[in-house]
């Protein structure tokens, strides 16, 4: 983990947040290669689980959305984490986190109470400080608050939102009257949300600030067991489809005492990070509970009226989630690799998946001569128009290749005299370091099938 968390910082993936100000806790800034490779994750996601599916729509939601809306759909009541604080220290801990790692005791079906008196009985000691002296366990509300100001001086509290769903939900109506869309049809959604977590940590792994790309999908009841199989597929496929090695892969069905108050299933999939097994993703069956409660708290309708059998309901939905910084968590660490090669030398690799590489190839004068400059750019100029390309020219080519190896670069272009006669380059492949000659104009509309002539 220290290892990832150095490359992103020297190679411009990830920074520290707010660093110049001497650090903003668990806030971290994306830097040129983070925000490509951000990016390119993102449009990815959209073109196979927007545009390539007919029955999927995407929205663009508000981060602030009626306060209504977080009593509606529960989040005011019950998203919370037991908190406690030592008294001595003053660190705050997640009780029921604390009891699990001290005393290997599932906490989920526990109260507030008996949190309390276990953490007392067993004279549970503070991590920190070691002193035994916590404040009795208290609901802590993940939401963060913000104070919006009104004209008549009486300043409303709205939330920044904890989940993008309730922006999908609040759309719904819209979308049905606008999309002639029917069931099942889902609404897809890629955006930030935030939470007040109380141990946040592992990097980028828990953040108070993330982003979410989440689908709700909407079915009729008798549908859910299939479709929910149906999603768990689909979302197995896209950890293939980014290059997850299946062996870190597994997945958890939630116990009852372990579900959200929405959910009546709720599958995680788990990923084998660097600090330990985690939760990557989560698909989960939220019944027919939101639209249900945002038509009795909205007093509006949230009916599916069926065409053919003229049938009114409130459709059901199923969830299937996809934590963004999570996913780039996973991708750097599946990816990093520290190589010693034959003559004895080292190389960090990051194999990244062309398809999602920030930089997906670097063209090389060989030498720094004015000929091999000239054609060199003239090349680059030309593959920059489709594809995020670097152009070095500075210093010996075994360190610009292992520059580009360290970002992930899939591709490396070299020019040397031999172009100049015939007009062909090299390539050389990151991962195999094998060099193949190729015709230039082969490069600008072949650069997919690169992988394949290796
Ligand atoms: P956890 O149990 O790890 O707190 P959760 O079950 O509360 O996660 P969900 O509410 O299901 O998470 O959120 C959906 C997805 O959003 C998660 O699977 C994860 O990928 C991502 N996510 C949730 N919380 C965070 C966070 N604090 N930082 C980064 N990503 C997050």
């Amino acid at each position: 983990m220290k290892n990832i968390v150095s490359l992103c910082k020297r190679r411009g993936f990830i920074y520290p947040g707010s660093e110049i100000y001497g650090g903003f806790a668990n806030t971290y800034s994306y830097g040129p290669y983070g925000v490509e490779l951000k990016k390119n994750i993102k449009d990815l996601w959209w073109q196979i689980f927007v545009r390539e599916k007919e029955n999927i729509v995407g929205i663009d939601g508000p981060i602030l959305l009626h306060p209504k809306t977080w009593e509606a759909s529960g989040h005011v009541k019950c998203f919370t984490d037991a908190l406690i604080d030592c008294k001595k220290c003053k660190n705050r801990f997640r009780a029921d986190q604390l009891i699990e790692k001290i005393l290997n005791i599932k906490s989920e079906s526990l109260n507030l109470k008996s949190i309390s008196s276990i953490i007392k009985e067993n004279k549970i000691k503070c991590p920190n400080c070691n002193a035994s002296d916590f404040t009795e366990a208290r609901h802590f509300n993940l939401m963060f608050q913000i104070e919006m100001s009104k004209t008549d001086n009486q300043n409303e509290i709205a939330y920044l939102r904890p989940e993008t769903a309730q922006a999908i939900f609040l759309e719904y109506k819209n979308i049905l009257d606008s999309m002639r869309i029917k069931i099942p049809f889902g609404i897809a959604q890629i955006g930030k949300a935030f939470r007040n977590e109380i141990t946040p940590g592992n990097f980028i792994f828990r953040t108070i600030e993330f982003e979410q790309m989440e689908i709700e999908y909407f079915i009729k009841e008798k549908e859910w067991k299939k479709t929910f199989e149906y999603w768990l597929e689909e979302m197995l496929n896209w950890c293939k489809e980014i290059g997850l090695n299946s062996n870190k892969i597994e997945t958890h069905e939630h116990k009852k005492e372990e579900l959200s108050h929405y959910s009546k299933k709720t599958v995680d999939i788990i990923f084998d990070f660097p600090f330990g097994k985690s939760e990557l993703y989560g698909l989960a069956y939220r019944t027919d509970f939101d639209l249900k409660q945002h038509a009795q708290y909205s007093k509006s309708k949230q009916e599916y009226i069926d065409q053919e059998t003229k049938e009114k309901f409130i459709p059901h939905v199923i969830e299937p989630t996809f934590g963004l910084d999570r996913t780039i968590l996973a991708i750097l660490s599946n990816s990093f690799e520290e190589e010693t090669l034959e003559n004895g030398e080292k190389r960090t690799i990051l194999h990244l998946s062309p398809k999602i590489a920030p930089v997906k190839a670097a063209v090389f004068p060989l030498m720094k001569k004015q000929e091999l400059i000239s054609k060199s750019l003239k090349i680059y100029e030309n593959i920059k128009k489709r594809w995020n390309t670097e152009y070095d020219e500075n210093g010996a080519i075994g360190k610009r290749y292992r520059r580009q190896d360290e970002i992930g670069t899939p591709f490396c272009i070299t020019i040397d005299y031999e172009t100049l006669e015939n007009d062909t380059v090299t390539i050389r492949e990151r991962d195999t370091m094998k060099q193949k000659r190729v015709k230039i104009d082969y490069i600008k509309n072949n650069l997919e099938n690169f992988l394949k002539i290796f």
